[in-house]
């Protein structure tokens, strides 16, 4: 981390300069320097100094203590033992002062007193004017006698002596304190930080560990991390490289594997413009060998305003899923092509025998139920085959002008059996004519469909209703029913092929599921919308609206 190495440079040069334990050899060769110095400008100044004169003992003393501070090994004397060296520096100042001359010695004792109170605080302080006062002080006025000016001198001496050393070690005793404040901080800064790049850590490891790739967008759409299992999805579909921003277009196709995707489709690009989205599937990869089909989510990321910062994506792989749909599929749809020629002559067979006219009527009744089921089964190939086309590509449709309401009444015609087996009442409201632009036999799919439907999920005694009209600029079919109902969470998957609601399963009423998404296709591709409204135990309207064009012709009711 460069900032606390940056921190701890600093931390470096404070130790040099204020360390706890100054070394002593510097400090008492500062002294001593100083103190030559002051001996020196005295004899070249003329002041006489002589060898045998107290100044001189004074030199000896401070040479001694000299000595002593390179010669003892301080470490292992008492902590208070180096505090010798500066009294001893102030004794040596007190000697150099009996001399005749007046000299400038006595601001020397700042030397001492600044070490005192610098290595042993208020203590040190109190030390350094003490010993100021006895031998830097005493002796003076001991030898020149009391006067003004010696009396001046010493107070002044004595002042500057306690003032330096109780200043610095105040001065330091703060330092210290917001040292040790920094120091906590940056402990607790260094520890903050560990813990996060653990947190990062462990987060990676789960992220590289899960089969599910993950993407993170930023709120321009750049690329601010994924995981392991993402890269190799990137890999794949990108082998050129990926400039890192949200909708670049590679080898990413649609649900059938060949359409290629485009920058509007892309799920990252929807993601960076703040969109949510489940199961959205797509094919990564050019190379059918290798290609993988994934489920993508994104979920936007809010700051706490609710703002879009951002958005996470993940991609589910279900290659093996969406194979086992396809063979399925073709599966299915290459049984209901073999039973549909055998089918054909069975029911053919059937309608050439109850022609005739030399049958007991037993046999008429019977071979009626084989017409019928026969036209069971026709009715469940051609679903099957019809929703086997719906995968290959959109429903083809013929659209003539047709009268929807003749078309309407025809299905309700050929469902009034089944409605008055059913004890059903059903009621037609639709207007004499109403012409549009449709393929009339997927027209009249539909409304079987949703007529049938009505009667087999409403109990006997119910009452079912077809409205047909207009709204607006567009064609209205409405069949509602007084049955069984669907519950909420059944119906958005209504239109899904193969899904029966949990109610008609429950009542054990016959079906496939089918019915449903052939409806939806066939109204999709007229370019319409079919929606359901319903209750559970009270019925259910299944609504659908075309858009009808400018050649619609006369409504009249
Ligand atoms: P099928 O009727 O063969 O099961 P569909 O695709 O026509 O298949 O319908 C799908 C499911 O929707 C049905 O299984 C049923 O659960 C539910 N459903 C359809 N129409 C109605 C309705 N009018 N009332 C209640 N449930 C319905």
């Amino acid at each position: 981390m460069p900032q606390l190495e940056a921190r701890r440079g600093s931390g470096t040069a404070r130790r040099l300069l204020f360390a706890d334990e100054p070394d002593p050899r510097a400090l008492q060769g500062v002294f001593v320097a100083l103190f030559a110095l002051d001996l020196t400008l005295r004899s070249v100044g003329g002041s006489g100094f002589q060898v045998s004169s107290w100044p001189a003992v004074g030199a000896v003393l401070a040479l001694l203590a000299l000595v002593a501070a390179w010669l003892v090994p301080w470490s292992r004397t008492p902590w208070w033992a180096v505090g010798i060296l500066p009294v001893v520096d102030l004794a040596a100042l007190g000697l150099s002062r009996l001399d005749s001359l007046s000299s400038g010695a006595g601001v020397l004792a700042v030397v001492p007193a600044l070490w005192l109170g610098r290595q042993f605080g208020r203590r040190g302080a109190a030390t350094a004017v003490a010993a100021a006062a006895v031998l830097l002080v005493t002796p003076g006025l001991l030898y020149f006698g009391v006067d003004g000016i010696t009396l001046s001198r010493s107070l002044l001496v004595s002042v500057a002596v306690g003032w330096s050393a109780l200043a610095i070690a105040t001065a330091l005793e703060r330092v210290r304190a917001g040292w040790d404040e920094a120091e906590r901080g940056r402990a607790e800064l260094a520890a903050a930080l560990e813990t996060i790049e653990h947190q990062r850590r462990m987060a990676d490891a789960i992220l590289d560990t899960v089969d599910v790739g993950l993407v993170l967008l930023d709120g321009k759409g750049s690329y601010e991390a994924m995981n392991r299992r993402h890269q190799a999805f990137m890999r794949l579909g990108y082998p050129d490289g990926h400039a890192g921003q949200a909708g670049q277009l590679g080898h990413v196709y649609a649900e059938d594997g060949v359409t290629p995707l485009s920058r509007e489709e892309m799920p990252t690009h929807r993601a960076s413009l703040g969109e949510e989205f489940d199961d959205f599937r797509l094919w990564i990869g050019h190379d059918p060998r290798t290609s993988r089909a994934v489920s993508v989510s994104a979920r936007s990321v809010r700051d706490e305003r609710g703002a879009i910062t951002g958005a996470a994506l993940a991609y589910n792989d279900v290659t093996d899923f969406m194979r086992a749909l396809r063979v399925k599929d073709e599966f299915v749809a290459s049984v209901s092509h073999e039973l549909r020629t055998p089918l054909t002559s069975i029911s053919g067979y059937v309608s050439l025998l109850l022609e005739r006219e030399d049958l007991p009527a037993e046999v008429v009744s019977q071979l009626g139920v084989v017409e019928r089921n026969t036209d069971r089964l026709r009715r469940l190939v051609a679903d099957l085959l019809q929703t086997a086309a719906v995968d290959e590509g959109p429903m083809h449709v013929v659209r003539t002008r047709a009268d929807v309401s003749a078309l309407v009444r025809e299905s309700v015609r050929a469902a009034v059996p089944q409605a008055e087996a059913a004890q059903i009442e059903v009621e037609v409201d639709v207007p004499d004519s109403l012409c549009a632009l449709v393929d009339r036999q997927r027209m009249a799919q539909v409304v079987d469909n949703l007529v049938s439907n009505a009667l087999k999920y409403t109990p006997a005694g119910g009452h079912v209703r077809i409205h047909l009209g207009v709204d607006g600029d567009r064609l209205e079919l409405a069949v509602t029913d007084t049955g069984i109902g669907i519950e909420a969470a059944d119906r958005s998957r209504l239109f899904t092929r193969f899904f029966r609601a949990r109610q008609a399963e429950e009542r054990s009423i016959q079906g496939v599921g089918l019915g449903l998404s052939i409806t939806r296709a066939i109204v999709e591709s007229h370019g319409g919308r079919i929606e359901v409204d319903s209750e559970i135990g009270r019925g259910s309207t299944f609504r659908v609206r075309i858009p009808l064009d400018a050649e619609r012709e006369t409504l009249s009711s």
